[in-house]
Formats: C-alpha cells, structure tokens, sequence
C-alpha cells in the first residue's frame, strides 16, 4: 500500500515537471512578449542589417543565402500553410508528396507565423468574414483612421485576436491530420532549426543573415493582409464588403500572394494569378511538383469561370494576355 502511494506521487510529480517544461504552455502564458519579439526583432534586425552589410559589404553567397530563405520561408506560408492546409488546392501524392507535406510544413514552421492550426483558423476566418464584422485583419472595418486600420492589418491584429477560441470554430479536422499535429505541437523547435543550420554556415553573421530573410518574409506576407486590402486592382467580383486587391509589388515578394483579389473572387484556386505577367511563385513550384507526380488533384478555375467573376471591363488586359495559360 506504501509503495502503491509512492509510485503516485512520484507520477504525479513527474507530470508537474512535465507541465513546467512544456513549450506551449509557456508561450501560452507569455504569448504578446513572445509575439512582440517574433515579430519586432527581425524587423529591427533587417534595418540594422542592411545597414552592418551597406558599411562591411555583403558575400555573394551571403547575399543569395539571405534571398532565397527569404523565398523558402513564404513559400512554406503561401503554398502548405496557405493554398494546401488552408484551401485544400492540390492533394499530396503517395510517398513523394507525403515527404514534401513534411518539408513544406516544417518550412513554414522555421517562418515564425505561429503554429500552423492558429495560421490556418484565422485565415479561415479572414474569409468568412473578409472587411466585414468579425475579420480579424481588416484594415477598413472599425477602423476611422487610415494608419490605425493599416498598422492592425498588418501587425496588430495578432495581439488582439482571441486564438484559442478562434482555433476551436476554424480548425475543422486539422488536429486529426497526425503529421500536421505534430508540425503544429514542433513549431518551436524548427524555428530554432533554422537558426542553427544559418549559424553551421555562416557563424554569427548567419544568425544575422536568417534573421533578416524572416524580416523579409514577414513584411512581405504580411502585406498581403494591409496593402492587398487597400491599394491595386479590384478586377473580380468577391463577397458583399470585400475590399481584397490584386498588387504586382505584392505578388512579386510574396511567391504570387498578391494576387489577392483574384484568390478572394476564387478561393478554391491554387493559382493566385490569371495573366502571364502576374509573377506567381508559388504557382510555378505547385505546377512543377504536379508534373513531376508529387502532387494531384489540382483545384482551378476554367476560363469560363474566370470570365464569370470579372465585373470591370476598363480594367481588361487587350487580346492574348486576358488568356489565362494552363501552364506558368
Ligand atoms: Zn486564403
Ligand atoms: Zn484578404
């Protein structure tokens, strides 16, 4: 019986230690601090950075080190947090697409836009309720002046919004998905990954280098939040109150999530882009993968649809670039 009591305890205690050390828990509790130095550091370290590498100088490799993590870290966000986890626009395929789930979601991990389940709701959400009552990022609704409203789609918004009950309305079936579980449960643990990879390259100045490619990637998403709701075309129809915009600039930082509009007017479409011009990355990596047999059951729009959604004609592209083209 003594040591029936004893073996209880020590269970118990174990589960105290267990709960102390747990990461979630802990960004629970300290979750705005956390959010603030997430998102303000490689900010800062962007702006000191350029400058450090404008006074010393920048390697080529350095400089191509720091553009394409500065890719990867969106493309893990557009295409497995975005346009697969989100909207469901392609299927991974057998063992190759099971392992490229693994790496794009562990990619969007090392990005630093939180775990994806929370990533996944609050887009949801975005569109249910897109610049109307109840969206989480709108930059015009509830807002009187144009900065405030600018400044909460951008960064604000993650402090304000409430997570966990936004997880429990939007998750759907996600948390049954075990390899995006484990992803979302791992978060931390990637993003700590990418640093010591920069570092096993680079030395200290990778650490500086990964800080400010995820500067560049967060500006450049989340733009897509601020700017693609307030400046660039409004070619296709969208829900009552939508004020989505397609921007170039956007599309062309942001591996083709400027495309905004367009992704607004056809949610279900894997591609962000209707013109050959449209610089739409992530497009072009989704078609390649799915020539290559890693994906399938890709999700776009017929001409006919397209044609059904566009309602300004002052804003049509003359003759062959209206075409939009099956391949990128
Ligand atoms: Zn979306
Ligand atoms: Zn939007």
């Amino acid at each position: 019986m003594k040591s029936q009591n004893w073996t209880l305890k020590i269970q118990k205690r174990w589960k105290n230690i267990q709960k102390s050390l747990s990461i979630r828990r802990f960004l629970s509790r300290n979750f705005k601090v956390l959010a603030a130095v997430v998102v303000f550091a490689p900010f800062a370290a962007l702006l000191l950075g350029t400058v450090y590498f404008c006074v010393n100088g920048i390697a080529l490799a350095e400089l191509a080190f720091l553009i394409v993590t500065w890719q990867l870290g969106c493309l893990g966000v557009t295409i497995g947090l975005h346009r697969f986890l989100t909207h469901s626009g392609f299927k991974p395929k057998g063992i190759p697409g099971l392992i490229f789930k693994f790496l794009i979601l562990a990619l969007a991990n090392t990005s630093a836009e939180g775990p994806a389940i929370s990533w996944v709701a609050s887009h949801r959400k975005h569109h249910a309720f897109s610049d109307i009552e109840g969206d989480p990022h709108s930059p015009h609704h509830g807002w009187d002046n144009f900065w405030k409203g600018f400044w909460h789609a951008h960064v604000g918004w993650m402090f304000r919004i409430n997570y966990p009950s936004v997880i429990q309305q939007y998750k759907r079936d996600l948390d049954k998905d075990r390899l995006v579980l484990f992803m979302d449960r791992t978060y931390f643990w990637w993003l700590l990954l990418r640093f010591v990879f920069a570092y096993l390259l680079f030395g200290p100045v990778g650490i500086l280098l990964s800080l400010m490619a995820l500067g560049l990637t967060h500006q450049s998403t989340f733009a897509v939040n601020s700017i693609c709701h307030l400046f660039g075309r409004r070619e296709f129809t969208s829900s009552k109150g939508d004020q989505s915009t397609d921007n170039f600039w956007v599309m062309l930082v942001a591996a083709g999530e400027g495309g905004h509009r367009i992704h607004h007017s056809m949610a279900y479409s894997v591609r962000h882009s209707v013109y050959w011009w449209q610089p739409d990355l992530s497009w072009y990596v989704i078609w390649t993968l799915s020539k290559l047999g890693v994906i399938t059951d890709l999700l776009l729009p017929t001409s006919e649809q397209i044609e059904a959604k566009r309602h300004n004609p002052q804003t049509h592209i003359p003759s062959a670039n209206t075409t939009p083209s099956a391949t990128p």
